[in-house]
């Protein structure tokens, strides 16, 4: 017999399967020693009254062993003789657009201009011990894209169900715990992602397609108003092309702008990373002194007002994570947020940052958000010593409008240096945040502190350009054969919703090529 159930329980209860089925079969009346399985389909914290609930939908099998797999499986076939699709971009985009191609019978050609997702680890380290960021290779660049080295959160607001229970299950495929299946909050965290990374890319190259690194895409094949290929480390590649080169290709926005490929420019948020200790945040949001206990997570929060007109909100908050480096260039600092499977860390961050709108910025050149942007990351690096050190500064110290006469310890790894934020910050953006942050403080007691720090600045939220496409075929509005896609095309953000588009655009493609 197989029984669905939804109900809640005691964080203890859900955390312990033994618990979990002693309970079912009290709270349901059957005998515990029947219960062959039971599997979480659903999971979810309130958090919202002092005691501490979690929801749950199960499925629970009695005298009987559950006969399907834990996730929905894939199917890959051979495509090495098969006409080829150049992706450009091995992020989520353009690894979800290469394994869809394999399903609809296409043979992906992979560039990537970074390393593989291991090789690149060590890059990562250097930026902490020379302070130097490698333009090729960092927390934006290399196999995995942006999402590599990340919390791995893998929540979206799309309401695309289908389109997004088929990317959970394809990673879950390549090496993902099943709970995020069931999590309402999914995320894989950073020291699992690499090898679910790898797989997918094992898939792609067993499959028949091809994966190249430090293969960087210089310039497009054009045929009259048709793209036929790409050059890529000074060699010609054919076929349409999906380019998922991300937000942080800025070589790449210039360079279709200098080739006259219609671009329009995109609002961004910007801002800093706010990095509170972890037990702060976990005593304020589970309204218990003692924090979290053993069987609740690291909390989360999430904020989000209006001031003057403009959205200030809380944007990839990491629960028990850390605060990186994920610069693109040597003279920039970009502070981001990441956390392990575990979210154990003694911090958690969020960005918080304020909407800025394309209109905010004077002009009409497609490019001006991303000059805006590029600005403030170099102000910032100058702010920092011309180093990786990142300007901070303590919360309430920032509100009140002084400089912090010493910074709290931080999980953010090159170091800090105490400046101040509310004088150098744009204006638009400085007012804002300090509005957003008393309101924040209201809203929730204790968040507003000097135990919280700022670090400077947090501007890669989302693409500053879009690459104009139509909405049906998904091709660039000109030029045939050419997919912008994921979140460097402006229409994705985030790991999921980049998956989905990659997915979108080979489909698209494959409609292209007559199949
Ligand atoms: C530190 C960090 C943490 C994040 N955490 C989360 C999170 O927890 N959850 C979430 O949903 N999102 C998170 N994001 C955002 C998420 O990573 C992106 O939304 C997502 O990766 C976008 O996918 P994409 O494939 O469109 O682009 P990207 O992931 O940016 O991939 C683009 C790829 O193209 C390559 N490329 C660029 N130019 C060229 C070229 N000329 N030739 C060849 N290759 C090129 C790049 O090297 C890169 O690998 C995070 C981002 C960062 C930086």
């Amino acid at each position: 017999m197989v029984n669905e159930y939804q109900f809640r329980v005691q964080p203890h209860v859900a955390a312990n399967e033994q618990a979990l089925r002693s309970w079912l079969a009290d709270e349901y009346g059957f005998d515990v020693r029947t219960v062959t399985a039971v599997r979480i389909l659903r999971r979810s914290i309130d958090a919202r009254q002092r005691t501490i609930f979690v929801n749950l939908k199960v499925r629970v099998y009695i005298n009987e062993q559950p006969q399907d797999d834990e996730y929905q499986h894939t199917d890959y076939p051979d495509v090495s003789d098969r006409p080829q699709v150049i992706v450009v971009g091995a992020g989520p985009g353009g690894l979800f657009a290469a394994l869809r191609l394999i399903e609809l019978g296409l043979r992906p050609i992979v560039l990537e201009r970074g390393k593989d997702v291991h090789e690149r680890k060590r890059d990562l380290s250097q930026i902490t011990k020379t302070q130097q960021v490698d333009g090729e290779s960092n927390y934006c660049f290399g196999e995995g894209g942006a999402g590599a080295y990340s919390d791995g959160k893998l929540y979206t607001r799309s309401k695309k169900r289908g389109s997004i229970e088929k990317i959970l299950n394809v990673f879950c495929q390549h090496g993902a715990s099943t709970n995020i299946l069931a999590d309402a909050h999914p995320h894989i965290g950073t020291d699992k992602l690499p090898r679910v990374i790898e797989n997918m890319r094992n898939t792609i190259i067993n499959s028949g397609g091809e994966v190249h690194f430090q293969t960087k895409m210089t310039q497009l094949l054009l045929d009259g108003c048709r793209v036929v290929g790409c050059v890529a480390a000074d060699k010609e590649y054919r076929g349409p092309v999906i380019l998922a080169t991300g937000h942080s290709a800025r070589d790449v926005y210039r360079y279709l702008a200098d080739s006259h490929i219609e671009l329009e420019a995109k609002g961004i948020a910007v801002g800093v990373r706010l990095e509170h200790p972890s037990m702060l945040i976990d005593q304020i949001q589970y309204h218990n002194r003692q924090g979290r206990g053993r069987y609740l997570p690291a909390a989360e929060y999430s904020f989000v007002t209006q001031v003057d007109g403009r959205g200030v909100y809380s944007f990839c908050m990491c629960p028990g994570g850390f605060v990186i480096p994920a610069a693109t260039d040597k003279e920039q600092i970009v502070v981001n947020g990441m956390s392990p499977s575990n979210r154990g860390g003694q911090w958690s961050n969020s960005g918080m940052v304020v909407e800025t709108r394309a209109e905010d910025i004077e002009g009409s050149d497609p490019l001006r958000v991303m000059h805006f942007q590029e600005q403030l990351e170099r102000d910032c690096w100058l702010q920092g010593n011309r180093r990786q050190t990142a300007p901070a500064q303590r919360m309430a110290d920032f509100v009140n409008r002084r400089l912090s006469y010493d910074l709290p310890r931080s999980s953010y790894a090159p170091g800090l240096i105490s400046s101040p934020l509310h004088f150098w910050l744009p204006q638009a953006v400085s007012h804002r945040l300090q509005e957003g942050f008393k309101q924040f403080g209201r809203m929730s007691h204790g968040f507003l502190t000097n135990e919280a720090l700022m670090i400077g600045v947090e501007t890669r939220t989302s693409s500053p350009v879009r690459i104009v496409r139509d909405t049906d075929s998904l091709m660039h509005i000109r030029l045939q054969g050419l997919f912008p896609c994921g979140e460097g095309a402006g229409y994705a953000g985030g790991i999921v919703s980049a998956g989905v588009d990659g997915e979108r655009c080979a489909e698209m493609c494959a409609a292209y090529l007559g199949k």
